[in-house]
C-alpha cells in the first residue's frame, strides 16, 4: 500500500512559538496522528475516495505490505477540521477510507471525524484488523461511535495464508465487507451484545 502523505510533515520548531502540544485540544478538533493522506485513491473501495491512513498498528499480520505504518506515534499531528478541509477540496471525492495502520487504536478522534464525514454526505468505510465481534465487544465508547458512524468496516487481520488477489478492496479471504447500517439496523430487535454482521451484498464493494 502506497502512503503518499499529502501532508507536508512540519516538525522544525518556528522561533517564538509555542511548542505544538501546549495550546488545549478543543474537543470537536481532536489531533489524528497519520501516516498519510492520499486525496483521490481508487484503490481504497469504490468510486474517488480520500483515503486517510492512521499512524500505528500492533496486530503485526505476516506479510503485512504497510510495516511503515506500524510504530505509533511517528506520523503527521492534524486536526479532525483539516482532514475535513482536505476532502471537501476534491469535488470528485464521493468516499472516505479510513485505513492505516489501524484506525481503532486512535478511535475518539476517527469517531468525531467519521461523524463530521456523515453528516456531510460522503460514505465512510474503515479498514480494521480487529473482527466486528471483537469490536462490538469493546467496553470503549469511541470505539462503539465509531463503529456506528461507519456505512462499511473490512474486519479481521490480513492473513497470509488466506491471501487472495482475486478479491476486491480486501487482502484475505478471512475479512469480511461489512454492511455495518444493515448490521445495526438488524440488530435492533436483538438482545444479544454481540451479534452477526451482515455481509455487504453491493457489486461496487465486492464484486
Ligand atoms: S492490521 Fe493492517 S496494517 Fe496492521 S499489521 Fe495487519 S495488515 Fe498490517
Amino acid at each position: 500500500m502506497a502512503c503518499d502523505c499529502a501532508l507536508a510533515p512540519s516538525r522544525e520548531p518556528v522561533a517564538g512559538s509555542a511548542p505544538a502540544r501546549a495550546t488545549p485540544i478543543p474537543l470537536s478538533n481532536p489531533i489524528l496522528n497519520l501516516a498519510g493522506i492520499v486525496q483521490d485513491s481508487i484503490v481504497d473501495g469504490p468510486g474517488i475516495r480520500c483515503a486517510i491512513f492512521a499512524q500505528g498498528c500492533s496486530h503485526a499480520c505476516p506479510g503485512c505490505h504497510n510495516p511503515a505504518t506500524h510504530p505509533f506515534g511517528i506520523g503527521v499531528d492534524i486536526g479532525v477540521e483539516e482532514i475535513v478541509s482536505l476532502v471537501r477540496s476534491n469535488p470528485l471525492v464521493s468516499g472516505v477510507t479510513l485505513s492505516g495502520g489501524d484506525p481503532f487504536f486512535q478511535a475518539e478522534g476517527f469517531s468525531v471525524l467519521a461523524a463530521r464525514l456523515k453528516r456531510l454526505g460522503y460514505e465512510v468505510a474503515a479498514y480494521t484488523g480487529f473482527t466486528w465481534e471483537s469490536l462490538l465487544s469493546s467496553r470503549d465508547p469511541s470505539v462503539q461511535d465509531l463503529l456506528r458512524n461507519l456505512d462499511i468496516l473490512v474486519d479481521g487481520p490480513f492473513s497470509l495464508a488466506e491471501r487472495d488477489l482475486s478479491l476486491r478492496f480486501r487482502g484475505s479471504g478471512n475479512q469480511r465487507v461489512i454492511d455495518v447500517k444493515k448490521s445495526f439496523a438488524a440488530d435492533a430487535a436483538r438482545s444479544d451484545a454481540v451479534f452477526a454482521p451482515i455481509l455487504c451484498a453491493e457489486r461496487r464493494w465486492v464484486g
